[in-house]
């Protein structure tokens, strides 16, 4: 297979190696996959600039691209099984959560393709005679996107959905370990009539053919979800040519809860929060802030429940929880935990690979509970991005919030209570961008989704998610002009 869509086709990459994808679940071979290389980048860059240059998509009349964007959710929604398959295959995630993730991803092209034709501007009044003045919206250019590997085409379908909207050509570079449905993208795009060159693909790693597309001058925008490090590496390599730039990056999520919390429910909640997906979801409720008088009753809970998740493969229908996705992975999420047992937490269940023969040839990793954690430990500070929760205790409503603020990430957080009052005072002072209420995980895409501090900058979904994808034009018109005399003739 090979891994370049530029201009429109399939075509073979400039020979910077293969790569074989092998389902994190128990090691059988997906696809080899013939990977691009910095001059394959550049390519596609040049096509995109055409596209976007000389093609008529940028000034298609935003109403069409938004019917093209339904057309597509109509596709993905026709093609949801090889879509859902495609993507287990790829992560290792059970297949009941890739066909939710497909929905959303049709919902999230469907959003998009209402929003494209609502936006047209506004004229200014001046107050003065003889000028008009209008703030329009016009496409950026050529978008860089750039996506991890969790939720393979949730993440590109929250870029691509909003850059087409806007009316951008892009080139899209989704994780070297989960490329399967962007290259079923393509072809679906193509199918929905999206002109040639307007989406191209490049796969292979973030030093070959990601870089590239960050210090391309003809690159105006890169959007790139993925790892703190690799973000402060991307806004670096963007200054040099001053690029607009959307970065989501990682979260250590306080799931806050409190004594008067119906506590049934929010430990329910605080196993899905940390464990769906293996804890590899960015907004992972991986950090339990617990009031100090619930805490025996609850983490005891937590603890029994955890150990009886069941872990399998995607299409086995009894598992509740699949492998990591790979043998690295499981590495830096056994260093994390051994760490924190070093800092002084309490392990309390899990901390390493399950028991079971049938599961000895994946990267599975049991769900665990780390009791007596502080916010200062490296194990609660950072992304161990696992199926790993730390436990913190508070005393008071200020410790709560204070604890759960105690981080350099803020992406996400929630708070459980049975106090109208404190829910709302809490869900305000906590400083991370999306704040449940007696909930965990849910999202729409009529609502931002961002971070706070140095989880990331710029927003996507809601309507100002499609800014990110726009610049801001003022026209204004003197419309009769003259002579002034300021100077003498
Ligand atoms: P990663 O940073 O390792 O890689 C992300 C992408 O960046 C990949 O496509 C990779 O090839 C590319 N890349 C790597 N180095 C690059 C470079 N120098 N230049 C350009 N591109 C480069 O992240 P990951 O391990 O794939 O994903 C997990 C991370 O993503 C976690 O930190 C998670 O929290 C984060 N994430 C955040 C959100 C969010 O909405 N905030 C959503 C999903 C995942």
């Amino acid at each position: 297979m090979t891994a370049l869509f530029i201009g429109g086709q399939w075509t073979a990459p400039g020979g910077h190696g293969t790569r074989e994808f092998r389902c994190p679940a128990d090691g059988t071979l997906v696809a080899t996959v013939a990977e691009a290389d910095r001059s394959d980048t550049v390519a596609a860059v040049a096509a995109a600039r055409a596209a976007f240059d000389d093609g008529g998509w940028p000034s298609t009349p935003a109403a069409e691209r938004g019917a093209l964007l339904l057309g597509v959710a109509d596709l993905l929604e026709r093609d949801k099984d090889t879509y859902a398959r495609a993507e287990s295959l790829d992560t290792g995630k059970r297949v009941v959560e890739s066909e939710l993730d497909i929905d959303d991803i049709a919902a999230c092209f469907r959003y998009y393709g209402r929003l494209a034709g609502t936006d047209a501007g506004r004229v200014v009044d001046t107050g003065m005679a003889d000028t008009v003045s209008r703030v329009v919206h016009e496409p950026l250019g050529v978008c860089g996107l750039i996506t991890p590997w969790n939720y393979p085409l949730l993440q590109t379908a929250w870029k691509v959905a909003p850059a087409l909207a806007a009316g951008n050509t892009f080139v899209l570079k989704p994780s070297e370990l989960t490329p399967s449905t962007a290259m079923l993208l393509m072809d679906t795009l193509t199918e929905a009539g999206l002109p040639p060159g307007v989406a191209n693909l490049v796969l292979g790693d973030g030093a070959e053919v990601g870089a590239p597309l960050t210090e391309h001058p003809d690159v105006d925008l890169i959007s790139f979800t993925g790892g703190l490090e690799t973000g402060r590496r991307i806004m670096a390599a963007a200054a040099a040519t001053v690029k607009n730039i959307a970065l989501e990056l990682g979260g250590k999520n306080p799931n806050v809860v409190f004594a008067d919390a119906d506590l049934e429910t929010a430990i329910d909640y605080a196993l899905t929060a940390v464990f769906l997906h293996s804890g590899q979801v960015c907004s992972a409720g991986a950090r339990l802030v617990i009031e100090d008088r619930a805490h025996d009753a609850v983490v005891d809970e937590i603890v029994r429940r955890a150990d009886k998740i069941r872990l399998g493969g995607p299409f086995d229908a009894s598992a509740q929880a699949g492998p990591l996705i790979s043998a690295e992975h499981h590495r830096k999420v056994a260093d994390y935990v051994a760490t924190g047992i070093a800092e002084g937490a309490v392990l309390r269940c899990g901390g390493g690979r399950p028991d079971d023969p049938a599961l000895s040839d994946g990267p599975y990793f049991r769900p665990t509970v780390l009791d007596d954690c502080r916010s200062d430990m490296q194990v609660v500070r950072e992304e161990s991005f696992g199926p790993v929760l730390t436990v913190e205790r508070f005393g008071s409503e200020d410790d709560a919030v204070r604890i759960a603020n105690d981080t350099h990430y803020g992406l996400a957080g929630a708070v459980w209570t049975g106090d109208a009052g404190r829910a709302q005072r809490v869900a305000q002072r906590l400083r991370h961008g999306t704040i449940w209420i007696n909930d965990y995980h849910p999202y729409v895409p009529q609502a931002e989704w961002g971070g706070y501090r140095q989880s990331g900058i710029g927003r996507e979904l809601g309507p100002t998610g499609l800014d990110e994808y726009r610049q801001t034009k003022h026209i204004w018109q003197n419309t009769r002009p003259r002579p002034q005399h300021r100077f003498p003739a």
